[in-house]
């Protein structure tokens, strides 16, 4: 089996604010979200959100089906005519369930599905994102930790800022609505670090998109995205797989000694399968 590792530098070009929940810590109205050293953190479900929400958005340029926000029920029809099962109702729940008990046991109605096991008939009936990203079914494929901060790059300050309250219909100011909100200055870097596992072309295209995105610089993590916060570029993106199969790999693999992986700049290592998704839909 092959491991995928992914690494980079997440450099922030503007101040950013992931905000903390409910926390009274700060004399301010939105503190961010920090470390028990007072260091802004960077949890790994948000950047997983917004690779998930990125890859969702090429996936119909590739050719590939999502059942996110940015498609219509009809456009994200699989290749068995069905919407993806994350979507059902609990009624098809329900029969799903019942199928892949059948499958389990053996008792499968369905000629395809004679002989195979659950994993793979579960995963025909999910679209390409929640098949890499995790569904209600199954778990994700690939694991985003929490960006480590480079404590070079911290400047040990937080700033804040001024916010009006705005009313949502017309958009304009409301009168005497203010609040105060913390933000991390421009200029902070993280280390980027993700690994998956069992990935198939269609998983390293989607993937591929949504990294080679973040690393152009045209994303934004965390709040306030319309006041121009949160954006940043993954630096120097590579990519290193690792045959388990394989005496040293996997020797390098147990001894955690990542910098002696092959590493690959990650541009290099997605244009053929970004371009062999391209490829095919223009045959149709
Ligand atoms: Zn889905």
């Amino acid at each position: 089996m092959i491991r995928y590792f992914f690494k980079g530098t997440i450099q922030f070009l503007t101040a950013f604010h992931i905000g903390a929940p409910g926390s009274i810590k700060e004399r301010v109205d939105n503190p961010v979200l920090t470390d028990v050293y007072d260091n802004p953190v960077i949890p790994g479900s948000s950047l997983k959100g917004l690779i998930r929400s990125c890859a969702e958005r090429s996936a119909k340029t590739l050719g590939l089906k999502a059942c996110g926000i940015f498609y219509k029920a009809e456009d994200s029809r699989l290749e068995n005519g069905k919407h993806c099962a994350t979507t059902f109702t609990s009624e098809e729940k329900a029969q799903l369930n019942k199928r892949l008990q059948d499958i389990e046991a053996g008792r499968a109605t369905d000629e395809d599905e004679k002989g195979q096991d659950t994993l793979t008939c579960l995963k025909k009936s999910l679209c390409h994102a929640c098949r890499l990203f995790g569904s209600p079914y199954h778990a994700s494929r690939i694991k985003f930790p929490d960006p480590a901060l480079i404590i070079e790059s911290w400047v040990n300050r937080l700033e804040r800022r001024d916010g009006v309250g705005i009313d949502r219909d017309s958009g304009l100011a409301v009168d005497g609505v203010k609040y105060d909100f913390q933000i991390v200055p421009a200029g902070v870097q993280y280390t980027f670090e993700a690994d998956g596992e069992d990935l198939d072309k269609n998983d390293l295209a989607l993937l591929g998109s949504a990294l080679l995105e973040m690393a152009n610089g045209s994303l934004s993590l965390g709040g306030k995205k319309s006041r121009g916060l949160g954006r940043f570029r993954l630096e120097n993106p590579e990519v290193a797989s690792i045959d388990l199969n394989n005496d040293q790999d996997f020797w390098l693999f147990l001894s955690g000694e990542r910098e002696k992986f092959q590493w690959v700049q990650a541009r290099d290592f997605f244009e053929p399968y970004i371009m062999g998704k391209l490829a095919d839909l223009s045959k149709g």
